[in-house]
C-alpha cells in the first residue's frame, strides 16, 4: 500500500528541494542564549531566537521550574475541566491578566492553539472577522475553523480596513484582529487607530501578542501600552514561548464573559492536557520579575536602539521598527542566503529570508535583538555585517 504513497511524497519532497524551500535544522547542543553551540563545536552569536528578554536559559526561572516539579510533580494526565487545574494555572492565569490589564485569562498548550480555538466558539456565520493579510498562521487556521465571513486588508492599511468595516455592517458582530508586531518586518500593527475604527464602526479587536509582549511599550506591555489604549482591547493572544521565559505555552486574555466561554466551548482547551507545573510555576516567576524591574526590558531597548542606529550609519537598509525586529534589506533572495551563511562563518547566526516568505524580491536578514545581548556581542555583528557587507557589495 505505502508504494505509490512513498513516490508520491519523494517527489513532493524533491521539488520542495528544487525550489529551494526545504528546511533544514540546525543542530544546538547548549542552552538558548547569546552564545550558542552548534553539534559541529561551533560556537556563534545567537540572533535568530525569539529570546526577546533573554529569560529562556534564566536562572530564577530554571529555579522556579524546579520547585513546580518539587512541589507539583511533572505532569497533569489531564485536560483542565477534568482534573488538570492546580492553583499554579489559576496563579498563572491572574497574573497574564494583571499585566496586560485584562479581566480573565485561559491558559492553552501554545499561542498556535490560543488562536485556534478563539474564533469559532464566540462567532458563528452571521458575524465578520476582518484580518490583517500579514497575519500568522494560527490566526488563519483560526479563522478557517470558524463559520464566520471573513474579510482581509492589506498589512497595517487602515483606509483599507474601514471599507471592510463598512461591507461588514449587514453582519451580526464584527472582529477585526491582528498581530500586534509583525514577524518579518517588525512593523507594530496600528492599533491606535484601529481601536477607533472598531468603536465608529461597532466592531470587538483582538490582538495577538506573541511578538509584541515583553517587547513593545516601557515595560512590555505590548501595543495596549504602547499607544496607551489599555482596557480598549477585547481581545489578547500570545505565547509563553517568546518573551516570557520560550517554554511552552499560549494565553488568551480579556474581557471576562469572552473567556468565560472559551473555557466552556473552546476545543484546543477543551481536549487538550494541562500545561505542566514546572513551565507553569517558571511563568508565575516571570510575571513576578517583570513586576519587580524593568531592567530586562530596558536592557532589550537599549540593544535595539543601539543595533539600528550603528547598522544604519554603516550603511544599511534597516526597515523602521518599533518593535526588537531589524530587518536588514537585501532585496535578492540569493544575497540574502549567500550573506547569512557568510555571516555564520563570522560566528554570527542570523538567517535570510526570501519569498515566499516575504513579497518577491523584498529579501532580508532579520536579526532579532535580546537583553541577553552584551554590547559587545552587538559590536561583533555590526563589525561582521559591516566586513561582510563590504565584501558582498551591500555597502561601500
Ligand atoms: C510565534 C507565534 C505564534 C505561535 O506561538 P506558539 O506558542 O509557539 O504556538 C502565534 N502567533 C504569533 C503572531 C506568533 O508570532
Amino acid at each position: 500500500m505505502y508504494g505509490k504513497f512513498k513516490e508520491h511524497l519523494t517527489r513532493e519532497l524533491e521539488n520542495i528541494r528544487k525550489e529551494g524551500l526545504y528546511k533544514d535544522e540546525r543542530i544546538i547542543v547548549s542552552p538558548q542564549g547569546a552564545e550558542i553551540e552548534l553539534d559541529n563545536g561551533d560556537k556563534v552569536l545567537n540572533f535568530c531566537a525569539n529570546n526577546y528578554l533573554g529569560l529562556s536559559n534564566h536562572p530564577e526561572l530554571i529555579k522556579a521550574a524546579k520547585e513546580g516539579l518539587d512541589t507539583h510533580g511533572y505532569g497533569m494526565s489531564s485536560v483542565r475541566f477534568i482534573c488538570g487545574t492546580t492553583d499554579l494555572h489559576k496563579t498563572l492565569e491572574r497574573k497574564i491578566a494583571e499585566f496586560f490589564g485584562t479581566e480573565d485569562t485561559i491558559l492553552y498548550a501554545a499561542a498556535f492553539d490560543a488562536n485556534g480555538g478563539v474564533f469559532e466558539p464566540l462567532l458563528t456565520e452571521e458575524d465578520a472577522i476582518i484580518s490583517d493579510s500579514l497575519n500568522h498562521a494560527s490566526i488563519i487556521d483560526g479563522v478557517r475553523l470558524c463559520k464566520a465571513q471573513r474579510y482581509r486588508y492589506p498589512n497595517a492599511d487602515m483606509e483599507a480596513l474601514e471599507e471592510e468595516l463598512k461591507k461588514a455592517q449587514k453582519n451580526r458582530f464584527r472582529v477585526i484582529v491582528t498581530d500586534g508586531v509583525f514577524s518579518m518586518d517588525g512593523n507594530v500593527a496600528p492599533v491606535d487607530k484601529m481601536v477607533e475604527l472598531a468603536e465608529k464602526y461597532d466592531a470587538l479587536v483582538m490582538v495577538d501578542e506573541s511578538h509584541s509582549a515583553g517587547v513593545v511599550g516601557e515595560t512590555g506591555r505590548g501595543v495596549s501600552e504602547h499607544f496607551n489604549i489599555t482596557g480598549r482591547i477585547d481581545m489578547i493572544t500570545g505565547t509563553l514561548g517568546k518573551s516570557f521565559g520560550g517554554a511552552i505555552g499560549g494565553f488568551t486574555t480579556g474581557r471576562k464573559e469572552i473567556i468565560e466561554m472559551l473555557r466552556q466551548r473552546s476545543r484546543p482547551y477543551l481536549f487538550s492536557n494541562s500545561l505542566p507545573p514546572m513551565v507553569v510555576n517558571a511563568g508565575i516567576r516571570m510575571f513576578d520579575m517583570m513586576s519587580e524591574t524593568n531592567a530586562l526590558q530596558d536592557k532589550l531597548h537599549q540593544n535595539t536602539a543601539y543595533f539600528m542606529d550603528k547598522m544604519k550609519a554603516a550603511g544599511f537598509d534597516i526597515k523602521p521598527t518599533q518593535s526588537a525586529i531589524c530587518a536588514v534589506m537585501l532585496y535578492d533572495a540569493k544575497l540574502s542566503q549567500d550573506m547569512a551563511a557568510k555571516l555564520l562563518d563570522e560566528g554570527i547566526y542570523v538567517i535570510g529570508f526570501y519569498y515566499p516568505v516575504v513579497p518577491k524580491g523584498q529579501a532580508r536578514i532579520r536579526v532579532q535583538l535580546s537583553a541577553a545581548h552584551e554590547q559587545h556581542h552587538l559590536d561583533k555583528a555590526i563589525a561582521a555585517f559591516t566586513k561582510v557587507g563590504k565584501e558582498m557589495g551591500v555597502i561601500s
